[in-house]
C-alpha cells in the first residue's frame, strides 16, 4: 500500500478539536483551488517532510498525554487508503480522531464511520459560487452529500464556513447557517477570512472582512438556529 504522505504537524492545539488535547497532522493533496487557500504547499500529491513511522513512533510516546489527533490538509481523504489505514493504526493507539474535511469524498468518509469521532466539515459558500471558489463544479453536491451523510451518524461534528467577502456576503453566511440547520446541524462555526499574501489583503478591505462579526441582528438570527456557534474572529 502507498505511504501516507504528511506534510506538516502541530504538536499541540486546544481549538482544532473541540474539548481534546491534540495533535495535528496536515496531509498532502487537495482537489479544490480555493483562492484563499493558505495551504498552497500541501496541495499537490507529494512526497511528504515528515517521516510517517517516526511520526507514529511520536505519537505513541504522547499516549496518556493527548486525547485526540486531527488529520488535516489540503483534503486528508484525498490519500485514501493510506490515510484510511494510517487513522486506523492512530485509532488504535487509543486517541480519539478528528478530521477537518472539504466534503468532498462522501464515499471515503462512510468509510471511516467507525474510526473518525468528530469532524469539521467546510461548507464555503452558497451553491451559485461554489466553483468560483474551489475551481470544481460537483464540489456543492458532494459537500452536502457528506453533510447529511455525517448528520445521520450522529456523531460529531462541526460545519464552518470562512467568511472571505469576494464569495460570501452576509445573507449567503444566513442562507448557508439555514440549509445547516435544516439538515441536522446543531454546531456552527463563522470563521474570519484572513488575507494569506500580501497582494491577496488589497483585494478585500478589514471592513469587508469584519462585517460578519459587528452585525448582532445577523448574529441573533444565527444563534437561534443552532446548539452553539463559535465566532472565530
Ligand atoms: S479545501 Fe482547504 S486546503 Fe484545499 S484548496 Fe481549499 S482552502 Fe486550500
Amino acid at each position: 500500500m502507498k505511504q501516507i504522505q504528511i506534510g506538516g504537524l502541530v504538536s499541540f492545539t486546544t481549538i482544532d478539536f473541540p474539548g481534546k488535547l491534540a495533535a495535528v497532522l496536515f496531509l498532502k493533496g487537495c482537489p479544490f483551488r480555493c483562492a484563499y487557500c493558505s495551504n498552497s504547499h500541501l496541495i499537490a500529491v507529494e512526497e511528504g517532510e515528515y517521516d510517517p513511522d517516526k511520526v507514529f513512533d511520536w505519537l505513541k510516546q504522547r499516549v496518556g498525554k493527548l486525547e485526540g489527533v486531527v488529520f488535516s490538509g489540503g483534503e486528508a481523504l484525498m490519500q485514501s487508503d493510506a490515510a484510511i489505514d494510517y487513522m486506523q493504526r492512530v485509532h488504535d493507539l487509543g486517541f480519539a480522531i478528528g478530521l477537518h474535511t472539504n466534503g468532498f469524498y462522501p464515499d471515503l468518509l462512510k468509510r471511516v464511520v467507525d474510526i473518525v469521532d468528530w469532524i469539521g466539515l467546510d461548507f464555503k459558500a452558497t451553491r451559485e459560487k461554489y466553483l468560483d471558489l474551489t475551481g470544481i463544479d460537483i464540489a456543492y453536491n458532494r459537500m452536502i452529500e457528506s453533510l447529511k451523510f455525517w448528520v445521520s451518524t450522529g456523531r460529531g461534528l462541526e460545519v464552518r464556513t470562512t467568511c472571505d467577502p469576494r464569495f460570501v456576503s452576509k445573507n449567503d453566511l444566513l442562507e448557508i447557517a439555514e440549509i445547516s440547520s435544516g439538515l441536522g446541524v446543531k454546531n456552527f462555526a463563522v470563521q474570519k477570512y484572513t488575507p494569506y499574501h500580501e497582494e491577496e489583503a488589497k483585494l478585500t478591505t478589514s471592513a469587508d472582512r469584519e462585517q460578519f462579526f459587528n452585525d448582532d441582528e445577523l448574529k441573533n438570527r444565527i444563534e437561534s438556529l443552532f446548539e452553539s456557534v463559535v465566532w472565530r474572529n
